[in-house]
């Protein structure tokens, strides 16, 4: 039995290693974490993932709304601890209030959520909350979780369909959002990247306290925003406490 053990340790060592897999510190919480996916296979789960979302969503063309996004995007990323990953900001024709991260750094704001958008800071908020759930692995890990080690075999092993496996399963779970641990985490991260890059941390708040004012009058419209993230008060709460710390410390 002892036998056995060491021999499926010593087998799982070596498919750990040709995977790719890599401990990791979380930037948020400072502790390291086993990501069972390489940086290279995490960006090109993202790409694959991209594909599908462009082929579900109208990208918008407006040059204007897209160079906004992608300047102050790129200010933050500058910033943050993943600046090797060549992080791509998009605008998609939708109304509804939303924002996402693809793993590999793939971002997408929502039209809908850049009309509620009053200066930089709230929408550095915005983004610096995306660019944490990229810089913690939060995609990859849901992903990991979700498909165990059988990713890892569909990476090892690829066929012509892996890719496209991986890349629906990677999409199904952004959609479903990520849980409230991790969105509390990326909207810390927010606060700390919106300061180091020289906007006002408190963009990010500013931002959640006009949603909650439009979940009181039209819940439609934020609603998918809502239903993949935790109470607005909460993280308003958490989100003060950040700012505080960071303006003591
Ligand atoms: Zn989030």
């Amino acid at each position: 039995m002892k036998n056995k053990l060491l021999i499926f340790c010593f087998l799982a060592g070596i498919l750990l290693a040709a995977a790719g897999c890599v401990t990791v510190t979380n930037p948020a919480t400072h502790q390291d974490e086993v990501i069972l996916v390489g940086e290279s296979e995490e960006v090109e789960i993202g790409r694959e993932v991209a594909i599908e979302v462009e082929k579900k969503y109208q990208v918008c063309r407006d040059p204007g709304l897209n160079d906004w996004v992608k300047e102050i995007g790129q200010r933050l990323t500058a910033v943050c601890e993943r600046k090797n990953l060549k992080f791509e900001f998009k605008v998609l024709e939708r109304e509804d209030v939303n924002a996402f991260a693809l793993p590999g750094g793939f971002i997408y704001v929502n039209k809908g959520l850049l009309a509620m958008v009053e200066d930089n800071s709230e929408l550095a908020g915005v983004l610096g909350h995306e660019i944490g759930h990229v810089t913690c692995r939060h995609g990859v890990k849901k992903l990991q979780n979700q498909m165990g080690y059988s990713l890892l075999f569909s990476i090892l092993f690829q066929d012509d369909d892996t890719a496209q496996r991986i890349a629906n399963t990677a999409f199904t779970l952004v959609g479903l959002g990520y849980s409230r641990e991790d969105e509390f985490q990326a909207d810390k991260l927010s606060v700390i990247y919106s300061h180091r890059a020289g906007y006002d941390p408190e963009g990010i708040m500013k931002f959640l306290q006009k949603l909650r004012q439009r979940e009181k009058g039209e819940p439609s419209e934020v609603e998918t925003f809502l239903s993949t993230h935790p109470p607005t008060s909460e993280r308003i709460k958490k989100i003060k406490q950040e700012i505080v710390r960071l303006s003591s410390g």
